[in-house]
């Protein structure tokens, strides 16, 4: 209200819960609206999706939107079901694999209960526990960003990115078993990357009681822009997300979009195929270049600059529109996280780097 006095606006503020009026918001990486921005800062797919998905869109719009979807998305549970060889009670669908993380939150945690994640990784999760009001407990990884975890460690539901963001390594299958087997809460295995990645921990979600995996079509298929995530798992874990979801999450065309899209895993293969190899080149040209480049499990590279400081070299990409990623902090703006682009993109990266 412009004309809001400010005492007037003090006592609304008041109207606002305690631990929303403290939070601070997730924040994004930026969308550029030029189109001639080389926009390598948020891990999207440079590729386009399988044509399927066009061809469904196509015949998706001429039917009509009239009516609520599928509350849980029943089609698409039974293909990804098919996909991991489960049954549909194993599996859970989100709108983005956001949306399935921030019911973990609410599922997973006591109120007086706590949640943990490696520090660094995806910097949404102590977000979501702000959110819920609940207790964060990070681990901050070892030297090199490796695994560590301390003897007896304890939390209601642990936040376990593999491959891991924005470090771009993959933890070791053994050791992630072994964490899951002693942890006393969930552990949801955040996947978002996995499809580039050497191995996955999917069998874990189908052996074991208390580990989900979550898994999205935003990176591997190009589909960032659907909104479509899901989670694998127990079938009482999934049960309970499916208490509390809204009732219609995940809208017709998402559903009918992404059965096209998962009904093509060669494309998405391909495609993965060609960006695993831009990444390897990359990274190979980097380190040529005396960069501290990270053994990368994913469509990024996470990579310390032999000369200059990351912001610099930042701020100085960002000038000539190539847009990376910069975390600034103790632990992380040492680094530059650059997303896999086309050839076309990585080759203006270069030049820019060169010059
Ligand atoms: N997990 C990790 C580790 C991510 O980096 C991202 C993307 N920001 C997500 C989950 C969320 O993906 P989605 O688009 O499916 O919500």
């Amino acid at each position: 209200m412009g004309n809001a006095t400010s005492s007037s606006r003090h006592a609304t503020v008041n109207l606002i819960r305690k631990s929303v009026q403290r939070l601070t918001a997730y924040t994004p990486g930026e969308q550029p609206k030029a189109r001639s921005v080389v926009k390598l800062n948020t891990n999207e797919n440079p590729y386009p999706p399988s044509p399927r998905v066009f061809a469904a869109l196509k015949k998706a719009a001429a039917e009509s939107l009239r009516l609520y979807p599928n509350p849980v998305s029943q089609p698409l549970r039974e293909r990804i079901a098919q996909l991991h060889r489960c049954r549909p009670e194993n599996v859970f669908v989100g709108n983005g694999s956001d949306e399935v993380l921030a019911l973990c939150a609410r599922a997973f945690a006591e109120r007086q209960g706590t949640i943990g994640y490696f520090e660094p990784s995806y910097s949404l999760y102590p977000v979501l526990a702000a959110i819920e009001d609940i207790k964060t407990k990070p681990v901050a990884l070892g030297g090199d960003f490796n695994w560590r975890m301390p003897a007896g460690y304890r939390a209601s539901l642990f936040f376990l990115t593999n491959p891991n963001a924005p470090t771009s390594l993959l933890f070791e299958k053994k050791r992630v078993r072994d964490f899951c087997r002693r942890f006393r809460g969930v552990v949801l295995i955040d996947e978002a990357y996995v499809d580039f990645a050497r191995e996955n921990c999917l069998d874990l979600a189908l052996k074991m009681p208390n580990v989900l995996v979550a898994r999205t079509l935003s990176k591997s298929y190009s589909l960032a822009g659907l909104r479509l995530g899901y989670a694998v798992g127990p079938a009482p874990l999934i049960a309970a997300l499916h208490k509390i979801k809204d009732s219609y999450n995940v809208g017709y065309l998402s559903q009918q979009l992404a059965l096209a899209a998962l009904s093509d895993v060669p494309h998405m293969r391909r495609n993965v195929k060609r960006i695993v190899a831009a990444r390897e080149k990359a990274a190979r040209e980097l380190r040529a270049r005396h960069w501290d480049v990270a053994d990368s499990n994913t469509n990024f590279l996470w990579a310390k600059p032999g000369n200059g400081t990351a912001r610099e070299i930042f701020e100085k990409l960002r000038r000539q529109r190539i847009f990376v990623r910069y975390f600034p902090g103790p632990r992380t703006g040492r680094h530059l996280r650059i997303t896999i682009g086309t050839d076309a993109q990585m080759k203006q990266l270069f030049k820019a780097i060169d010059a």
